[in-house]
């Protein structure tokens, strides 16, 4: 392929092609003072008056290996003394290397960088419907999405997202946005046809009470989508590279995507996000029908390189899978000792309990009262993602205080 065509390709080493959609993001803090943040170590954060902190929530499942990494503070200040930005009217070595290394994970050809979770989803949205409307025709263009899952705040990401709380404020909505349960084959069944042009669809729902994606339905998934030959697009922002105890989450359940969407971990805490998409879509998509200023830079592609080394390491990954298995063991421990904690949920060391609704914020309260920061998913599940590196000591500990604030809330 010789077009430049909004992505960087691995093939032709052509520069990526990009548009900037900013994201706003509200604080949401559980507690009621603003904690702020000044500095961490490993797994271990310090507040502004010097209190530390255990945590749980690596930046919302983003901080993968930590804090206070050497390696990756010169990465970036290395490859900043080199250059910072030069337009996506070229590549640079970085971006091309990381390109390299994530297509070769799955049967890809090509990789959109953005800023976010929120722009690898559009991205994948876009080429879905412009692949179904050069390849089918007009009309191809409705997406089919779950309750439960999050697929971001832009708008063509929360229209896939079915949650009042996000939507309502935001109406009208993209419009062919429809959704179906969760897990449902049989509803899957009714509701796909071809007048789609893909279903976007998570493993394990991060924001929607780490609900996991059953064989059964990945099967039918697999299945319905290439009947219909709509694209299956698996939203691995939350749970790619490694956080599920695989490198991919749809690995563990025999999903078989077309498109995957990766953000969160994939630079550490720097912004940068990828759409890994096949040779298929990427021959029918023409110069500067998408793209962004700042995706893929020079310096996140830099830091991403270092991360993905530790990350995609198989030795790694069966270690994070046997921590996560380990963490899982802990909170069911819980579940003896407070009969009003419910089911343990999610994968790898991406797992919540499930705690009455009401109790929540209070729970989360006394954990960061008591040094541990936690996460919420969905209405009633405390979810836990630390970072990738956290060791069984420091989980024993974390879970060991979450016992206490559960006692103190719960009795
Ligand atoms: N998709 C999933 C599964 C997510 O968990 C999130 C964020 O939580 C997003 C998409 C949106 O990512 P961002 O907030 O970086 O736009």
């Amino acid at each position: 392929m010789s077009k430049q065509n909004g992505t960087v390709q691995t093939d032709t080493k052509r520069a990526a092609n990009q548009a900037v959609v900013p994201n706003v993001r509200f604080p949401r803090q559980y507690g009621s003072e603003l904690l702020v943040l000044r500095e961490g170590k490993g797994c271990r954060v310090t507040d502004s008056k010097g209190k530390r902190y255990l945590d749980f929530g690596a930046g919302i499942a983003v901080n993968a290996l930590g804090y206070g990494r050497d390696d990756l503070a010169e990465a970036a200040a290395a490859q900043m003394r080199k250059l910072i930005h030069v337009s996506n009217l070229y590549a640079t070595e970085p971006a091309l290397e990381l390109a390299e290394k994530l297509t070769a994970s799955g049967p890809f050809e090509a990789v959109h960088f953005g800023n976010s979770g929120s722009e690898a989803n559009e991205a994948a949205i876009k080429y879905a419907r412009m692949y179904a409307y050069r390849t089918r025709g007009e009309g191809h263009y409705k997406l089919m999405a779950f309750s439960g899952g999050f697929h971001g705040r832009t708008l063509g990401a929360l229209s896939c997202t079915f949650s009042p709380k996000y939507q309502d404020p935001f109406r009208p909505m993209v419009p062919g946005c429809v959704e179906s349960p969760y897990n449902d084959a049989e509803a899957l069944e009714r509701g796909l046809d071809g007048s789609f042009a893909a279903v976007i669809v998570e493993v394990v729902q991060g924001e929607g009470g780490l609900t996991c994606m059953t064989r059964e339905f990945a099967h039918a998934l697999n299945t319905l989508c290439r009947k219909h030959g709509c694209l299956l697009i698996a939203d691995e922002v939350q749970t790619g590279l490694a956080r599920t105890g695989s490198l991919y989450a749809h690995e563990q359940v025999g999903l078989e995507p077309d498109i995957v969407t990766l953000a969160k971990p994939l630079a550490g805490g720097l912004p940068l996000s990828a759409t890994l998409v096949p040779e298929r879509v990427n021959r029918e998509l023409h110069q500067a029908e998408h793209g962004t200023t700042f995706g893929g830079g020079p310096v996140v592609t830099a830091v991403a390189l270092k991360i993905w080394e530790i990350l995609s390491d198989p030795d790694f990954i069966r270690d994070v899978a046997a921590r996560g298995a380990r963490l899982a063991e802990l909170l069911a421990g819980l579940k003896r000792d407070f009969p009003q904690a419910g089911a343990v949920k999610g994968l790898g060391l991406l797992r919540g309990l499930e705690l009455p609704e009401e109790s929540l914020p209070d729970v989360m309260a006394a954990a960061r009262e008591a040094g541990l920061l936690v996460l919420r998913s969905g209405a009633d599940v405390l979810r836990i993602a630390p970072p990738l590196i956290i060791s069984p000591e420091e989980l024993a500990q974390g879970v060991e205080i979450l016992a206490g604030a559960l006692k103190a809330v719960l009795g």
